[in-house]
């Protein structure tokens, strides 16, 4: 890790002396070994700051969103799920490609910070092991899929075992055994909002959570206004959610909302696919819900 340290902290300082960037954006370490932070340097003398190492679990394509607005142009440095949150922005047109200078790194897993923090503040009765997040348990793509430099070699796929197969379990429950499950892990959602505010497919400028005149949903935390919290973010991350499960991750309750994304990502993959939301960037293109063909299936209709 430290290699790959030097190596972004010479490109980075390489892109400030060259002029190429206004600002990158990487991470630094804080106080505690295990909790790193997204950072942004602005210059060559704050390079030395940056870090990378195995608790670089955040990802980095959100911030882009700090950015849409204006002129800079942007340095960053990227695993696989970053890169596809990049491709998410490209396609949704928040950021022109031509800001990015985009550097790769081929990902062998992050550790989770809570875990390790949990260790640290006596929380757990004894030392444990940090294993690799969940989150990457899953992952179909460690290698960045967009970028301008790649540091390393790439990896191979994280995912151990069936994918969705905890999906596939749900699937098999009835339609009442299902209701039920989910009413019971939505009601402890305290609408925190954390899953939308970390999510790079989140990127619409008023999200009618927030809206006042009309209030779309009620306030309460209560299983109803939650369920349709949860269904209409649902919706709006269908054929545009690209599996970094940063919201799971970041949920103070640990509901597992990457079951809900991993359904659709699975349906839409069923219906419209082969479709991987986020996995190459063409000029052009749009999610798989964002287009309309006549041979699109209608038995809803
Ligand atoms: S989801 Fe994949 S690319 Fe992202 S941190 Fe985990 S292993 Fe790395
Ligand atoms: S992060 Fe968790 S508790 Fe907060 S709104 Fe999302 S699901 Fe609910
Ligand atoms: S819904 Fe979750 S997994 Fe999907 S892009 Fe957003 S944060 Fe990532």
């Amino acid at each position: 890790m430290k290699e790959i340290t030097n190596k972004i902290q010479e490109i980075a300082t390489r892109l400030f002396n060259e002029d190429q960037v206004d600002v990158f954006l990487a991470w630094e370490q804080t106080g505690e070994e295990y909790r790193v932070k997204p950072y942004f340097a602005r210059s060559a003398a704050d390079v030395s700051n940056i870090v990378f190492n195995e608790y670089c679990i955040h990802n980095l394509s959100t911030s882009l969103l700090k950015f849409r607005d204006g002129s800079d142009r942007i340095g960053l440095v990227v695993k696989g799920c970053d890169s596809r949150g990049i491709v998410r922005l490209l396609e949704d047109l928040q950021i022109k490609r031509e800001r990015l200078y985009i550097v790769g790194v081929p990902c062998t897993g992050m550790k989770d910070p809570l875990a390790a923090a949990r260790n640290q503040s006596g929380f757990n009765n004894k030392m444990q092991t940090i294993d690799i997040a969940r989150k990457c348990l899953d992952c179909i793509q460690p290698n960045p899929v967009i970028y301008d430099e790649l540091i390393g070699p790439e990896n191979p796929p994280l995912l151990q075992g069936e994918r969705f197969a905890k999906v596939k379990e749900i699937e098999n429950m009835s339609a009442d055994e299902r209701y039920q499950y989910f009413e019971d892990v939505l009601s402890t959602c305290i609408r925190c909002y954390a899953c939308r505010q970390v999510c790079v497919a989140c990127d619409c400028r008023t999200c009618i959570f927030d809206e006042m005149k009309p209030q779309w949903v009620g306030r309460e935390t209560n299983v109803t206004d939650n369920m349709m919290y949860h269904i209409v973010r649902a919706s709006h991350m269908a054929g545009r959610c690209i599996e970094c499960g940063e919201c799971e991750r970041v949920c103070p309750v640990n509901i597992p909302l990457m079951l809900i994304n991993q359904k659709l990502i699975k349906d839409v993959n069923d219906l419209f696919g082969p479709y991987e939301a986020g996995m190459q960037y063409v000029e052009g293109a749009k999610p798989a819900l964002s287009r309309y063909d006549e041979k699109d299936p209608d038995d809803f209709l």
